[in-house]
């Protein structure tokens, strides 16, 4: 049943508004995201919307996950930095595309929940870690690629710094209801940006991002 509904979310979420890149969803049609929601939420999970995962927070909408991760253009070879790592899917939608996926999350109980699923699905190239993601994970700098599912006034400065020359970064900025999702290049020391499309996230919270609980 969730095959054919994933088969289906392919086809009708993802290809028909412009995900085009093969290996994009061939890890779209692999990762069985009702393993990522809660038990009474599964049934619902290949739906065209984002679903509550626990702790005022959500696991986002299919095509904007399949949206930022395009943008990331991975190859195979990448270190991705990844910053909410939430339920965990799009950790493990990195972990398909990607050499080895570093991701960050504020909250202890999500994390726990995330790294059980993970391990359970075999992902042996994520590496899962509490904390402020607004500052990155320098230890492991440079990245290829970082991606932040949580929304931030700006690009946090930390970000940019652990960031490798050529490397891209997907995240939306804007204000707690609203923001653009932003791609940003870095090339010899400068940083160019790309508006990609308004969208919806939870505030990333603290230093760098917003100052509030949610
Ligand atoms: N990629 C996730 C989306 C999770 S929602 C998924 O596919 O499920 C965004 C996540 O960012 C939440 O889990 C939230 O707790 C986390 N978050 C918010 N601020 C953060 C911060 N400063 N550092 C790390 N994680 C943060």
């Amino acid at each position: 049943m969730f095959d054919a509904q994933r088969t289906r979310m392919v086809e009708d979420q993802l290809k028909s508004r412009g995900i085009a890149d093969p290996r994009v969803l061939a890890a779209f049609r692999k990762v069985p995201r009702h393993r990522f929601v809660p038990e009474e939420l599964e049934r619902e999970a290949y739906a065209d919307r984002p679903l509550p995962i626990g702790e005022g927070q959500t696991i986002s909408q299919p095509y904007m996950v399949a949206l930022m991760t395009s943008r990331l253009r991975l190859q195979g070879h990448e270190r991705v930095l990844e910053i909410g790592t939430g339920s965990g899917y799009q950790t493990a939608i990195l972990a398909e595309l990607a050499l080895e996926v570093f991701s960050v999350e504020r909250l202890p109980e999500l994390l726990a929940s995330a790294k059980t699923r993970l391990e359970g699905l075999g992902y042996l190239n994520v590496h899962l870690t509490p904390g402020n993601g607004s500052l990155g994970w320098p230890e492991h700098a440079p990245y290829d690629a970082i991606i932040v599912t949580a929304a931030s006034p700006d690009i946090p400065p930390p970000l940019l710094a652990q960031l490798a020359e050529g490397g891209r970064l997907v995240l939306p900025i804007g204000g707690p209801s609203a923001q653009t999702l932003v791609e940003a290049e870095k090339r010899q020391g400068a940083v160019r940006r790309l508006e990609i499309t308004g969208c919806i996230f939870v505030p990333l919270v603290g230093q760098y991002g917003w100052r509030i609980s949610p």
